[in-house]
């Protein structure tokens, strides 16, 4: 069949399936490395583009907009908002997970990025929604995106 027909399957293709493993180790540079030291710490920080008046979350050496470097870090958050949900029920290996999981796009305060996170006590989270980090004990942080162990809805004292 040649490569100029409209191809259904990809199986209609001469092919020799096989699989092969992959594996691959990403190392998250030097803005990350800034990000989650300081995450560990408690605490957010972004870049900023003063021309674009823009900060980024998670942050970033230049700005994709203008391609200016960034030296400017600004801390963000930690509360924010919730711009896009969902539940998963399987996990990233397609297994059913044990419990459905609510996963978020969360804008945190004074950043115009978006940082993917769990959302624990979730009931009834909806997008515009308050959320707060909720950190793992200063001993066990590690550096990690999970020192957070996940956000939750911040409710206000008459609630
Ligand atoms: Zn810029």
């Amino acid at each position: 069949m040649g490569s100029t027909e409209h191809i259904e399957r990809v199986t209609d293709l001469r092919a020799w399936p096989g699989e092969f493993p992959v594996s691959h180790l990403y190392t998250v540079g030097v803005a990350g490395e800034r990000f989650l030291r300081e995450l560990k710490a408690g605490r957010f920080l972004g870049t900023r583009c003063a021309p674009c008046d823009r900060v980024y979350l998670p942050p970033s050496l230049f700005c994709p907009r203008c391609f200016a470097a960034l030296e400017e870090w600004k801390e963000v958050g930690p509360q924010g908002t919730v711009r896009a949900v969902t539940t998963a029920y399987r996990g990233v290996d397609g297994g059913p997970l044990d419990r459905p999981e609510t996963l978020a796009l969360i804008q945190l305060d004074g950043a115009d990025g978006l940082l993917a996170h769990r959302i624990g006590g979730s009931e009834g989270v909806e997008i515009g929604a308050r959320v707060q980090p909720v950190f793992r004990e200063t001993a066990e942080r590690e550096g990690s995106i999970l020192d957070v162990r996940h956000f939750r809805p911040v409710y206000d004292r008459q609630g």
